[in-house]
């Protein structure tokens, strides 16, 4: 079968239908799963039935009606008997009914068994030979396409269905894991004999979903693997020195896991034979940025050029602040680029070091092939087009992308095994941890006056952060700030300073802004949510994060790291107008966890992935029957993959990737 045409029944108005459920093809039909099952298998004689069971009974229709009632409801009420006794059916507002249930007719029921006015009673139950007797699938549904039109057609053409379903794995494989082969698990998942087989069918097709991500992540790390840098770093007596002494000027030690990460850098920077392509994972705070700086210092003592971009104007800015504090006095040439200012790229001498936002993409002629590092912070920040600039045109150099996301095993073992990744797992020793308090609507104004009070006593300044309204810095979420500073302005915090932040802001201006609020010219900085990432201004110690509730975890986690950064005792506070259950848990987590990695295997688990770990180059795959936090399934499946590196040198892996089991990527790309 090559079209869904050629099923009996499917014209262009069901073809319309199952296009809404991205069902194109006979094959994307078979990988139509269901989304869970009833058990009907279960066959009883009617005097038998016991209450909440789920069952099938066959018997003869001994009657039925079709009943209007005085308050304007339409029910449909049937008899059934069999040799052992007799039941009631009851099905609501289903008149068409009648023209499929005749009296005297032999035919088989399923469903729960309930008690309806005291009698044993099938609430709606389903008939027929697709839905009875078995245990049945119930499909995700469009308008005019339910589950029982799914079952029967899948039903009725299952075989013509499979017949081009060829399978992508060894034989030997197969049988050495214990995996049921492709088509019958295909044919369980939608018509499962019993629950043993159907979740030995799950399993094998959620593995083929997860493995087929993992290879091709494999893929693409072997393809890397290919590429020799163009400039050889080298790491001689000499530029170890200099290095040694710069970080002996810093104003502070570096951690154990900061030393760990530029050393695993240095390995990776200074190896002719591959391009270093890392992930720098470190929490909030953890202090990547320098580790950034030694890897571009690295790269200048060779006499090569390092580019560091970054997501926001604001943070391009502060990195190159930071760059120019601790390189400027070394006459080391550091270079800001950002849409407002503007440099010639021409003139940047071969050991440069730029940062920048994406604005560098409108210049990347100039610099193709003469970079030797890129270094992309908070990447999952950047749009589509901008990942595949940073992805492909620059050719070559070293990769470094850093994020403040933790990426979950889970997810790494899945969807990054083409990354190398380095991780800075301990925050620097004088900081404590940010006491964090849900606030909710009625204690607001004592909590502003405790600020106020505390900004007083202490000189330490404060972030407000106004609710959000989109992931884009629309009108809307910048009018709500404007009032919300306003308002804190004038009738919550007269005696203070405030100043406002946000994205409608010309960059100088805003960058002004900042600046008066390093300077301790402000005492609180109200902003939208564009200071999340990266912003770092040590002598604020306090941020309220508005409608708390509209955030997810990872994201207000970020935020939370905007304070904490020195050696203050730090507080966060968390507005909510939300009363229910399941968000306040969701704050609650926040408020008794510091750990990142623990805040985003929660949100995984609660919420699913999707923003916050979409520091994938591809965006985020959906998955339609494995889950990311099945560490079971992953490593087994990353087992798999081993198995197959090993001892199937021959494999044709295209068989797998090429497949249409993963549906369309959640969000870019
Ligand atoms: P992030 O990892 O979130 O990008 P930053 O690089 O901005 O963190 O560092 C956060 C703050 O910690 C900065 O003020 C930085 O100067 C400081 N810092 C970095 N490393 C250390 C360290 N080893 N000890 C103390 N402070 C540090
Ligand atoms: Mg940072």
């Amino acid at each position: 079968m090559d079209s869904l045409y050629q099923i009996p029944g499917v014209g262009s108005k069901t073809l319309e239908k199952l296009k809404k459920l991205n069902i194109n093809s006979p094959q994307d039909l078979l990988y139509h799963f269901p989304n869970r099952y009833i058990d009907f298998s279960h066959s009883v004689a009617i005097n038998s039935v016991l209450e909440n069971e789920n069952v099938t009974i066959t018997g003869k229709v001994m009657d039925f009606k079709n009943i209007f009632t005085r308050n304007g409801k339409n029910i449909q009420k049937a008899t059934i008997s069999d040799n052992t006794g007799k039941i009631d059916l009851i099905w609501f507002n289903q008149p068409y009914l009648s023209k499929n249930i005749k009296t005297g007719d032999n035919l088989s029921f399923a469903g729960t068994i309930s008690l309806y006015q005291n009698k044993k009673t099938i609430i709606a139950p389903e008939y027929g030979q697709y839905n009875t007797g078995k245990i049945i699938s119930i499909y995700p549904e469009t308008s005019g396409l339910s589950s029982k039109w799914f079952r029967k057609i899948i039903q009725t053409q299952i075989q013509n269905l499979l017949k081009p379903i060829k399978e992508t794995l060894p034989s030997n494989l197969i049988s050495k894991f214990k995996l049921l082969d492709l088509k019958t698990s295909l044919f369980q998942i939608h018509c499962p004999s019993n629950p043993q087989i159907l979740s030995q069918a799950r399993t094998r097709l959620a593995t083929e979903e997860i493995l087929s991500l993992q290879i091709k992540a494999y893929l693409s790390k072997k393809d890397w693997l290919q590429k020799t840098p163009k400039n050889k770093l080298k790491l001689t007596k000499t530029i170890d020195k200099k290095i040694k002494k710069l970080i002996k000027s810093l104003p502070y030690k570096l951690t154990e896991s900061q030393n760990k990460v530029v050393s695993e850098i240095y390995n990776d920077l200074t190896n002719s034979k591959q391009v270093m392509n890392r992930l720098l994972q470190g929490d909030v705070g953890s202090g990547k940025t320098i580790v950034a700086l030694l890897a571009c210092y690295l790269t200048h003592l060779n006499n090569s050029l390092s580019v560091l971009i970054a997501p926001t104007e604001i943070l391009a800015n502060q990195h190159f602040q930071s760059f120019q504090k601790l390189l400027g006095p070394l006459s080391i040439p550091v270079f800001l680029l950002t849409g407002s200012k503007k440099i010639d790229l021409k003139k940047i001498p071969k050991n440069g070091i730029i940062i920048s936002t994406h604005a560098i993409i409108y210049q990347k002629a100039v610099l193709k092939n003469k970079i030797s590092l890129l270094i992309v912070d908070e990447q999952h920040k950047f749009g589509v087009k901008q990942r595949s600039f940073l992805n492909s045109s620059l050719k070559l150099p070293h990769c470094l992308t850093m994020t403040a996301t933790p990426i979950p095993r889970t997810i790494s073992l899945t969807l990054l095994g083409n990354l190398d990744i380095s991780i800075i797992d301990t925050l620097p020793q004088d900081r404590l941890q940010i006491k964090t308090f849900l606030v909710p609507d009625h204690k607001k104004s004592d909590c502003y006056k405790w600020i106020e009070k505390e900004i007083k006593n202490t000189n330490c300044q404060a972030f407000i952060v106004c609710p959000f309204i989109d992931i884009s810095e629309s009108m809307a979420s910048v009018k709500s700030a404007i009032k919300e500073f306003e308002h804190l302005s004038k009738a919550v915090f007269p005696n203070l300073k405030l100043g406002l932040i946000h994205g409608k802001i010309k960059s100088d201006a805003r960058q002004k802004i900042i600046q008066q609020f390093q300077a301790k010219q402000l005492d609180i900085l109200v902003t939208t949510p564009i200071i999340e990432v990266g912003v770092d201004i040590p002598n604020s110690s306090i941020i309220i994060i508005q409608s708390a509730d509209r955030f997810g975890l990872a994201q207000l986690h970020q935020l939370r790291g905007r304070v904490g950064r020195g050696h203050l005792q730090s507080f966060c506070y968390l507005f909510t107008e939300s009363n229910n259950q399941k968000t306040i848990d969701r704050l609650n987590f926040l408020e008794k966890n510091h750990n990142g990695l623990k805040i985003a295997e929660y949100d995984l688990k609660n919420r699913g992935p999707g923003e916050a770990f979409s520091v994938i180059q591809h965006g985020f795959p959906s998955l339609k029957i494995a889950s990311f936090s099945d560490t079971k399934l992953i490593s087994f499946s990353q087992e798999i993959l081993k198995d197959i590196i090993n001892n199937y040198p021959d494999y044709n892996f295209s068989k797998l990737v090429s497949k249409n089991i993963i549906s369309e990527s959640i969000g870019s790309n």
